[in-house]
């Protein structure tokens, strides 16, 4: 852009808004003459829409074309400052244009609800905030109706306080702790205040308060509790938080009130940050081995630095040390780093690690923080003074406004919990992660023991550069890894359940040792549900295509798509015999199997139940870490992230059930998985033993993981990858279409595809039908496009995108759901 005159900056009347919608468009308001000059993209603001509502949205463009139909005029400005940086708003509009979604969808996932006010924001008082001497008269009348008119929204208060912007106000009274503003259907965010209190600033020497102490002699409750002030203090701070000094004998709260009447005791609202907790003892970084050292300097060579590097590493190669030296050079610098970790492995350990070397430099931004802590994250991210330089956090930790990001580190960047499924956008942390750290000039650095192919591709290909750890740290040998035939076991009937006799004496002999065993057990294909044995009748779900699970302990059978329940059956529904059996196993009834055959071990279970809850998820780890229980059972998130002492045995209990699922992946997977479950066996100094059950030992995948080989498996799933153009020989799209009715949803299918066959035809698979048809009530078929790189993918993507848009002019096919997923995985 030139120069622009001032004559022209008056003109820009309108502003093009963002909305949390999924729809593919910007909203126009007109810009009020009071705000005229004072807007800039990426502040927050609040319009109308629809005939009642309010809505905070973001401030995308502006401009001076005025449109052809009238427009409503912007309400409120929300922030002084932006939201959302120029970076981030380039972000979003690559994410929009390669995952084929919204910009409006990507607001919805990119920003905590908290900064999201949906509806009329309301105002609510701090009940503890204290009107200090000498607030503006406007202020107090703001902050005494509120007390009398908790809620008001802030166009009301506008109105009672006859200022057309009443938000400087608003702010003022939010920067002194006196007011919250809170969103009418969800929470929004609240600061957290505490009540600090500090003697009278003229009393603070000796002599006055000997002189004071005497004079109180006649009001005991408030010599007792000024006496417990006194008595906390720490050497040159008079400040004493009110929760501290209501612990102390000799506080009452009318001796307190007293000694706050008279002027003695000042009290003032502060905020605190839920983020800066107790300080522990800060660590200097482990001094690193010859191979470690290798790695980092490869990373620091200069023409490095702002490039992508996959750190292939075995597991205990000690990855995690090299990133922390990394990350203290980018500190030195002065700069943000990024610390991305997959959704499912984020545990207190690895925060607890990086926080013994980095103290409170560390922020964590992560689903299962309240939406409190992550505003704050937010804020401190964009806050140039903040003392967080280093953010640790799952997949959408992306979407933080960093302003002078250094380091993007992915760890564990196989795990396919870094891709979002629904809603959108669809896409892949890993992936955005590379192009948010091109858009920042900021090293990228992936790590992993098991590489995803693309990424070892690429690495081979030298986009990437590729460095390996090649050693355990101090050389503690791999797990020595076994393979256990359960087609034997079940021809000479040495099967205890489903336990081969290895695997039980490992098991046995770890006990007996006082160590412990971890049992993973793939959740695919792991489920419970009824038969009947007269017709072979399966219980269904109503809605969904798939078989009900039988939930033992409820005694109900559940559809785990939808949640539909029905009483457990004690007559087959079609052919009223009486004769049904269960099938099948869960992690419920592989630690029944246990506790049988080991009556005296400590049994726990992690699964998808138990990760639901933050600390019932950290309480079964640390327990486990302590020793107190003997055996977890788990699924894949035991594979990762985690490392325990005083493990010996690792059980898979049956490998089948990965390699068989249908899907082009699943051999990768499956290697990927049984390494890293592996790699939790003997970390410390003894070696760990794994033992895998399966019915075909000799499987190509098994050997691989027996022998340690990624290369191979490496070279023989890239072979046939390319034989049937597959990732990273193309780029995978998918579309699901999904309606309730039937037929409608095939003909729309069927038209998608044909418009797409049009100009690529030999790229299109489908529609079909998935495994899964239908999901509560909605049918689902599938486009499959195998894309080139590319300008081609660049072009198929718009074709999808202008489809999209003719299929929503058209009467009958508007009402189909149509989702686009790039790079489905
Ligand atoms: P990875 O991330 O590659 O699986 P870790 O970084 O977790 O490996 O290292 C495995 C174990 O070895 C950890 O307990 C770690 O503290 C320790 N370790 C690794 N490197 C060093 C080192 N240079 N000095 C001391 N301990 C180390
Ligand atoms: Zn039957
Ligand atoms: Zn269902």
């Amino acid at each position: 852009m030139g120069k622009m005159s001032p004559a022209k900056i008056s003109k820009q009347q309108f502003a093009n808004i963002l909305l949390p919608f999924a729809l593919d468009q910007v909203f126009t308001y007109s810009i009020p003459p009071d705000l005229n000059g004072k807007l800039t993209p990426g502040q927050r603001v609040i319009v109308q829409f629809g005939p009642r509502k309010s809505i905070s949205g973001l401030i995308w463009e502006i401009h001076n074309e005025a449109p052809s139909y009238p427009v409503k005029a912007i309400q409120n400005l929300l922030d002084l400052d932006i939201l959302i940086t120029n970076k981030q708003k380039q972000l979003w509009e690559w994410m929009a244009d390669y995952y084929l979604c919204s910009l409006g969808e990507i607001m919805k996932a990119a920003l905590p609800a908290g900064l999201k006010l949906e509806s009329h924001t309301r105002i609510l008082p701090n009940p503890d905030f204290e009107a200090p001497e000498g607030l503006p008269e406007i202020e107090e009348l703001a902050w005494l109706f509120l007390q009398k008119s908790p809620g008001t929204t802030i166009q009301d208060l506008a109105g009672i306080l006859k200022r057309k912007n009443p938000l400087p106000i608003i702010l003022s009274l939010q920067t002194r702790g006196a007011i919250v503003l809170e969103e009418k259907i969800k929470g929004g965010y609240k600061e957290k205040t505490t009540v600090i209190l500090e003697i009278k600033s003229d009393l603070k020497n000796d002599e006055q308060i000997h002189s004071l102490l005497d004079q109180l002699a006649k009001a005991p409750k408030q010599l007792a509790c000024l006496e417990a002030y006194l008595s906390v203090l720490s050497p040159q701070k008079w400040q004493v938080l009110q929760s501290t000094l209501q612990t102390i004998p000799g506080f009452s709260s009318s001796g307190l009130q007293g000694l706050v009447k008279k002027g003695i005791l000042i009290k003032s609202n502060q905020p605190i940050s839920r983020l800066f907790r107790q300080q522990k003892e800060i660590e200097p970084p482990k001094k690193l081995n010859e191979e470690q050292e290798n790695c980092l300097s490869k990373l620091r060579q200069k023409d490095q630095r702002e490039t992508v590097s996959l750190i292939h590493g075995i597991t205990s190669s000690g990855k995690t040390e090299i990133y922390i030296h990394r990350i203290i050079d980018f500190l030195t610098d002065h700069k943000q780093v990024l610390y991305l970790l997959p959704e499912i492995a984020l545990t207190e350990q690895i925060i607890e690690r990086l926080r013994r070397v980095f103290g409170s430099q560390i922020g964590v931004y992560h689903s299962r923080y309240s939406d409190n802590e992550r505003v704050e994250v937010y804020h401190q991210v964009k806050d140039p003074t903040s003392q967080i330089k280093i953010i640790l956090g799952a997949r959408s930790a992306l979407f933080l406004p960093f302003i002078n990001l250094g380091l993007v580190i992915v760890d564990e960047e196989h795990e396919n919990s870094f891709k979002q499924y629904d809603p959108a956008p669809r896409y892949h942390a890993r992936d955005a992660a590379i192009v948010l750290g091109r858009m920042h000039r900021a090293q990228v650095i992936l790590g992993t023991a098991t590489p995803a192919l693309e990424s070892y591709f690429n690495a081979q290909t030298g986009k990437y550069q590729l460095i390996e750890l090649k050693q355990r740290y101090k050389s503690i040998p791999l797990p020595e890894i076994m393979l256990a035939n359960l087609a034997d076991g079940y021809r000479k009937k040495k099967m205890r359940g489903h336990f081969t006799p290895e695997l039980l004496d490992a098991i046995d002999q770890a006990l007996s040792n006082g160590e412990q065993v971890i049992l993973f057990q793939n959740r695919r294909g792991f489920s419970i549900y009824l038969e009947c044995d007269a017709c072979g009748h399966v219980p269904k779900c109503r809605d969904c295509d798939v078989s009900l699970t039988l939930h033992k302990h409820r005694n109900r059978l559940v559809c785990h798509y939808c949640g539909f329940s029905i009483a457990v059956l004690s007559q087959c529904p079609s052919c009223d015999s009486t004769r049904l059996r269960t099938h099948g196993m869960g992690t419920e009834g592989l630690e029944d199997e246990i506790s049988i055959l080991f009556p005296n071990a400590k049994i726990a279970r992690l699964d998808l139940d138990a990760a639901r809850n933050r600390k019932a998820f950290s309480r079964i780890l640390t327990d486990f870490d302590r020793g107190k229980t003997d055996i977890l059972v788990g699924t894949q998130m035991i594979s990762k992230g985690l490392d325990f002492k005083n493990v010996r045995v690792v059980g898979v209990v049956n490998a089948d059930n990965l390699l068989h699922f249908p899907d082009f992946r699943s051999f990768e997977r499956s290697f990927q998985l049984m390494t890293q479950v592996s790699g939790r066996a003997g970390r410390m100094d003894e070696q760990g033993l794994v033992i895998i059950q399966s019915f075909d030992p000799s499987h190509r995948i098994l050997q691989q993981v027996l022998r340690n080989d990624f290369h191979a498996m490496y070279q023989t799933e890239m072979t046939e990858r390319k034989a049937f153009a597959y990732p990273p020989f193309t780029r995978l799209i998918s579309i699901s279409l999904k309606h309730k009715d039937a037929d409608l949803l095939a003909r729309c299918a069927h038209h998608f595809a044909q418009a797409l066959r049009k100009k690529w035809d030999y790229r299109i698979l489908g529609p079909q039908a998935p495994a899964i048809q239908k999901i509560q009530k909605y049918h689902i078929r599938n486009i499959l496009i195998k894309s080139g790189k590319g300008n081609e993918h660049k072009a198929i993507r718009e074709d999808i995108r202008s489809i999209m848009v003719l299929f929503n002019q058209d009467k009958q096919f508007r009402q189909v759901i149509i989702q686009p997923n790039v790079d489905p995985f």
